[in-house]
């Protein structure tokens, strides 16, 4: 269905919010001003964002903060969730798309999980005809980046020409 994802967002970050009170974490968003279209099942859009903002504070140092952008390009959105934790050495990055894959065992180890969340969001945004990559600095914090396609006014069936 179609969604405005500025109004969707909003009400997602706003639930997270209330989750981590008890947390030393706080969320900043950056969001453009203007609704921003686009066709998503919202159910599994909550899952993509779930398992993305879950891994942020699963890694985020007490006092960090996990920022949420959303801004819009010529043909897509790009919507993006940035962390301060440990980040991503290199090497791994290409990786963690892939079922099970988990950076340091020892480490995951401690703080759980089984290396499936990010291979589920790499399913659903593939079934969204969008894409989702990351870029992280080690030491600096990891940034996951959404790229989604615009619900083109119009294009929807509800022109007549
Ligand atoms: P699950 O999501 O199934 O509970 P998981 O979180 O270990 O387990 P993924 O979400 O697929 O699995 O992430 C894979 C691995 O990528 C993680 O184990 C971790 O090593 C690394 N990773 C993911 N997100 C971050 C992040 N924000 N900061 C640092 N490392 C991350
Ligand atoms: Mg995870």
């Amino acid at each position: 269905e179609r969604h405005d994802l500025i109004y969707w967002l909003q009400h997602l970050v706003d639930r997270f919010e209330m989750l981590v009170k008890d947390r030393d974490v706080s969320f900043v968003r950056h969001f453009s001003h203007w609704p921003i279209q686009v066709y998503m099942d919202s159910d599994k859009m909550t899952q993509v964002f779930n398992n993305i903002i879950s891994n942020a504070l699963k890694f985020s140092p007490e006092g960090g903060t996990i920022t949420v952008g959303a801004k819009l390009r010529e043909n897509e959105v790009l919507i993006d969730i940035l962390d301060e934790g440990q980040g991503i050495p290199i090497k791994d990055q290409h990786k963690i798309f892939d079922r099970f894959y988990r950076v340091d065992k020892a480490r995951a180890r401690n703080l759980g999980g089984t290396g499936l969340g990010l291979a589920i969001v790499k399913e659903m945004i593939d079934a969204h005809q969008g894409s989702v990559w990351v870029s992280s600095e080690p030491g600096q914090g990891t940034r996951i980046t959404i790229s989604l396609p615009l619900a083109s006014s119009g294009a929807g069936g509800e022109s007549n020409g």
